[in-house]
Order: structure tokens, then sequence, then C-alpha cells
């Protein structure tokens, strides 16, 4: 469909716009439809149970209903799955629902046990943690991956960068300890333009499509790309456990990585500017960016991501009280959850997003997250100097 020769730029614009001009449109038309007519008492059937067993509609076929099939959602995952190089990618309502609906594969599968490595998203070390899903986790560090593996080992989950607190991770290295079994790589930060880990030898990549891939704080949105045996997996599990993705959010999200590449990119420039300038605040014990001298010993930059991405953590002197001042002082960047968007945020995570986290693996109580937008660099590091200075 998409020459493989084709830079990432090209296919953002154009990939999952398949039969959209064809059709005399521009852009995707939005189908609303709960339902679908079905040619036939037989022939629906037959649909029914393809898509609710994890297949992909056949030319002709209906799509029955909305939890089974819905166009736009298909054309958002075409896109994503051309950017990552994934053979298919299968839509969820959110990064969480596409993150439960792999475990519940994983278990469904007979091998629910989770090899994971610290640290991890808040909610992903909170749903592996408490084992909700039935899951069961050995927490690992890279060089402890390989004798963590049992017979009914299902996944090893990673993301590079890691949040809160940045640190890389290497892949390969976790591929290579992870012998068949498959590894997940939650690609949030680094998004498909500056890393991608299926080229790197992981089975799965997941987005949260809330974050870089929407892109404007406005649309929520999971994803899992990966080999066709997954999807079928993941589509079935979807079909019949309903964590589907709306068609409106569908549109936003695909509409949202036909400008992905320009604006990561952006981002990524403000962020490395930005984290350069606070580089020896006083207020600061540390400026974590792994775009920063020193902040890359593995030198992963360049050979497993083309950059360093656009979150910065800030670690201030002074613990908790500090970084409640400096967050509260802020105010051009807005106090708020999330990233990945045009307007910048910054989080306590400590108290938010990794407050379910076991204590011994919280960040430390001092460190801020700075997600960069696309305001001036300048402007951000007033904004930032000024709140450090309240602090
Ligand atoms: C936000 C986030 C998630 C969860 O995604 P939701 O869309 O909020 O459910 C998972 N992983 C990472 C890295 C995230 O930042």
């Amino acid at each position: 469909m998409h020459p493989a020769s084709q830079h990432i730029e090209t296919l953002a614009v154009h990939a999952g716009m398949e039969g959209v001009s064809e059709s005399g449109s521009h852009v995707p038309v939005i189908d609303l439809s709960t339902t679908n007519p079905l040619p036939g008492v037989e022939a629906g059937g037959d649909s029914y149970e393809n898509l609710a067993t994890g297949g992909v509609l056949g030319s002709g076929d209906s799509a029955v209903y909305q939890r089974l099939w819905q166009p736009g959602v298909a054309r958002f995952e075409n896109a994503l799955s051309a950017l990552e190089g994934a053979e298919g990618t299968v839509a969820y309502s959110t990064g969480m629902a596409a993150l439960s609906a792999t475990l519940m594969a994983t278990v469904a599968a007979g091998k629910p046990h989770i090899i994971a490595l610290r640290p991890l998203y808040g909610g992903t070390d909170h749903v592996l943690d408490t084992g909700l899903l039935g899951t069961q986790v050995t927490w690992a560090t890279v060089d402890g991956v390989a004798d963590a593996i049992q017979a009914n080992t299902g996944l090893v989950i990673l993301e590079s960068p890691a949040n809160p607190t940045l640190e890389l991770v290497d892949i390969r290295a976790v591929v290579a300890a992870a012998g068949s079994v498959p590894v997940l790589v939650d690609n949030t930060f680094a998004t498909p333009v500056l890393q991608r880990p299926i080229e790197l030898g992981a089975t799965l990549v997941l987005h949260s499509a809330t974050k870089y891939l929407g892109g404007h704080g406005d649309v929520m949105g999971g994803t899992v790309s990966g080999p066709d045996e997954w999807m079928v997996r993941l589509r079935q599990v979807r079909a019949l456990t309903g964590g589907l993705l709306n068609p409106f959010a569908a549109y936003l999200l695909h509409r949202g990585l036909r400008t992905l590449p320009v604006r990561v990119r952006a981002q990524q420039e403000i962020a490395g500017e930005v984290a350069r300038r606070l580089v020896g605040h006083p207020a600061l014990a540390r400026v974590l960016y792994p775009g920063l001298p020193g902040q890359d010993p593995q030198g992963l930059i360049g050979t497993q991501a083309s950059g360093a991405g656009s979150l910065i953590a800030l670690d201030l002197v002074g613990g908790y009280e500090s970084a409640r001042r400096f967050t509260e002082a802020c105010k051009l960047i807005t106090h708020a959850v999330s990233l990945g968007g045009i307007d910048s945020l910054v989080q306590h995570p400590a108290s938010l997003t990794h407050r379910p986290v076991e204590a011994s693996a919280r960040p430390a109580a001092g460190v801020v997250r700075l997600s960069i937008g696309l305001e001036h660099a300048d402007d951000l590091t007033a904004d930032i100097l000024q709140a450090l200075d309240a602090v």
C-alpha cells in the first residue's frame, strides 16, 4: 500500500487515506452508524462471526455493529501501522484499555506471567502490581530479564524514555534477553517519529494516543501495533469487551498523525533549548533530559531513538515542598496531568501519576515533570525561572 521507501512525513500525511479522493471527499467522512445493513441472514451471520473472532472486514462484507468494526477507526489504525512499520494496529478508547486488552489476551493464552521494567507509567505499574487482570508480575532490570523468564511468561513490558524520569532503556538488549518471549514497548513518549520499536525487534508497540498522536489535549485513545497473529487476538478482545475507540476520536487521532512529525521535532527542539538553559540553576539538584551531556551513557540517542523528545524532569533542591511551590507558581505552563500536547504542562509525579506506585519505586518527592509544547523557549524558560524564584 505504502512503499517502504516513503519518508515518515509523507506517510503521516497520506497513510490511511485510501479511497477518500475516489469517494469525492478531501478528508474521511465520519460515519457515526452504530449498526450496519446486513446483506442477508446467512451473509450477515458470516460477517458477524468473522469480526467477533478478530477478523478484518472483507470487501462486500457488512461491518455489522460498531463494536465489531468502524471504518474511521480502521483508517487511523492503518495510518499508525504505516508509521510504526507494523503489520497491524488495534485502537481502543484509552491507552489503559489498550494495555488491558493486551494483558487479557496474554492471560487468555495461558501466559499470565509478565516481566516489567520500572519505571513505567503509574497506571501500568498499578495494574501490573495489583494483578487486577489476573497477571503475575516480576519486576526486573535489563540484566535480570533472562533469569526472570518462566514457562508461562507472556510478555516483557518496558518504556523508553521511561515515565517520569526519562531513563532510556536499551530495547535491543531487552529483546535479546527475552528470547522467544514477546516484548511490548510503550512508545508514547518517543512516538514513531523518534523511535520505531518493531525495527528494533519488539513484537508490540503501545501508545496512549491521548498524548502526542492526538497532540492537542482534546481526545483520548490507545493503540497496540504488531504482527497480524496478535492483532486478531486483540480485535477479538476489543469486540467482546468493548473498549473501542469512537468514530470522532478516531477522526481526531488520524488528523493528529498528519502533523505528528513536525510537532514532535519542533517540541523536541524547544525542550532541548529549555533544558540546556536550566542546567546549573542553584534550585535544581538535577535537570533530567536524555539530550543533555552525560545523560545517555549507553549512547542510545542516534542508535535506538533519533532524539530525546520533549519531556523534561526537574529534581528540585528541597524535595516535596519545593516541588509543590514550583508547580503552583508556574503561570504560562499549566499545572495538569497528561503530556504531548501543543501547550506545556507541569505535574508532580510522586503525588499524582505515580501515587499508586509502591513507595520504593516511586519517583523522588522533589521531581516535577514538564511536557514541553510549542510555545517559544524564551517564554517557557522565563516562566520556569520565575517559578524557581518562588520556591
Ligand atoms: C498516559 C499514558 C498511558 C495511559 O494512557 P491513557 O490514554 O491515559 O489511558 C500509558 N502509558 C504512558 C507512557 C502514558 O503517558
